[in-house]
């Protein structure tokens, strides 16, 4: 995809070129608008979307959440939602663990969850184990229609078609300061200035607190995130994707017999640039606390660990909303950007569109 210089003018600027970012600029080209993405960095998905585990499932216990996963699903799943026309959805099932006081509750979200995917969630009580996944003595939300995507690879699909259609793509711009006008708004960039109807910020776990005249995003702070990539042992056979809400442990299958395993790793205000090495004890107490899930897992070889973060809030509201109604600040949070990314996208688009 091809970066070009800044444009003087557009309808709407979207900086920040993750997975946030490219879905809302993708939904307001599908509208007509002409768009500049602006990023920092050379490539695009270069923040928490390159490294992300992509696991998506229509269940979260914060309701927020849940209503955007499962409308992102939905389309995650529907080859007609993208240009493509192929699904990028690897459905290999998801299992989601609780307490096996939690079985209600399961059962609850199991019976809406089959309004919308047919029969495909259920719930297990007193299994050991579901699709390769030990449930270590609780019950367990079974979804056989979700799974996991690539986040760079539905990033770039998005923006790739924006660009062929009224987006433009301007790489290596910092952006510094934004100025509201009777007329939209002026933002400034290492690059250049862009005169805007509108101007959408999506950059994650760096906040809108270093780009001047922007109201701060409300307490966004960064947090750690590492995996590692483990080889299977011979004969230890797949597994749905997984989260533990008890402990926060997780994995998913990756092709070559490879499985991708992590648990929460509660470093706070780590730095965004330069980021610290993966701290190889993380690693080891992740794999302890699988081996319950996972038997095989404490013979496995770790082939890599992966360090990255994510922006953090205890506020749960995907657009920030501003007096400026010119100014948007959106972004996804906790961890959970890849799941909710087709629907806020949708939803943003829809909303900017109808303020200009
Ligand atoms: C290891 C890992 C595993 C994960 N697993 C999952 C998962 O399984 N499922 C799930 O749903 N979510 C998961 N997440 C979370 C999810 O990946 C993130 O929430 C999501 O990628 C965030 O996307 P974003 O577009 O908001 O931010 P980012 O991808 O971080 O993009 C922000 C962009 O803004 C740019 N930027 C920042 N400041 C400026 C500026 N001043 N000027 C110009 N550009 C700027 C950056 O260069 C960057 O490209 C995971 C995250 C990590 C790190």
């Amino acid at each position: 995809m091809r970066s070009v210089p800044l444009p003087a003018t557009a309808d709407v600027v979207v900086v920040g070129t993750g997975i946030i970012g490219a879905s809302i600029g993708y939904h307001l080209t599908e509208q007509g608008a002409r768009v500049a993405f602006v990023d920092r960095a050379e490539g695009v998905a270069a923040g928490a979307t390159r490294l992300s585990g992509g696991m998506v499932r229509a269940y979260d216990p914060d309701p927020g959440v849940g209503g955007l996963a499962l409308a992102g699903l939905e389309r995650y799943a529907d080859p007609g939602c993208w240009p493509t026309g192929c699904s990028p959805l690897v459905e290999v099932g998801s299992v989601t663990i609780g307490p096996r006081a939690a079985a209600p509750v399961f059962r609850d979200s199991a019976r809406s969850l089959n309004r919308v995917f047919g029969p495909s969630v259920s719930v297990v009580a007193d299994a050991r184990e579901s699709m390769g996944v030990g449930l270590a003595g609780g019950a367990a939300l079974i979804e056989e229609r979700a799974g996991y995507v690539s986040p760079p690879e539905v990033t770039t699909e998005w923006i790739r078609h924006a660009c062929g259609s009224t987006a433009s793509l301007h790489l290596g711009a910092h952006v510094s300061g934004v100025r509201g006008h009777r007329a939209g708004a002026s933002l400034l960039t290492s690059a250049g200035t862009i005169e805007a109807g509108a101007v959408v910020t999506a950059v994650g776990g760096w906040g809108t607190e270093r780009i001047s005249g922007f109201p701060p995003a409300h307490g966004v702070r960064t947090r750690s995130i590492q995996v590692a990539v483990v080889r299977r042992p011979a004969g230890a056979g797949s597994h749905a994707t997984f989260v533990d809400l008890r402990t926060g442990v997780y994995a998913k299958p990756l092709n070559g017999g490879r499985s991708l395993i992590g648990r929460p790793h509660l470093v706070w205000g780590v730095p965004t640039d330069p980021q610290p090495p993966p701290d190889p004890e993380h690693t080891r107490s992740t794999v302890e606390a699988l081996v319950d899930h996972l038997p095989w897992v404490a013979e496995a070889e770790v082939i890599q660990e992966i360090r990255s973060f994510d922006g953090y809030t205890e506020k749960s509201d995907v657009v920030e909303e501003h007096q400026d109604e010119r100014l948007w600040s959106v972004r996804a949070w906790n961890g959970t950007g890849v799941k909710v990314a087709p629907e806020v996208g949708s939803t943003v688009a829809e909303s900017v569109l109808s303020r200009f």
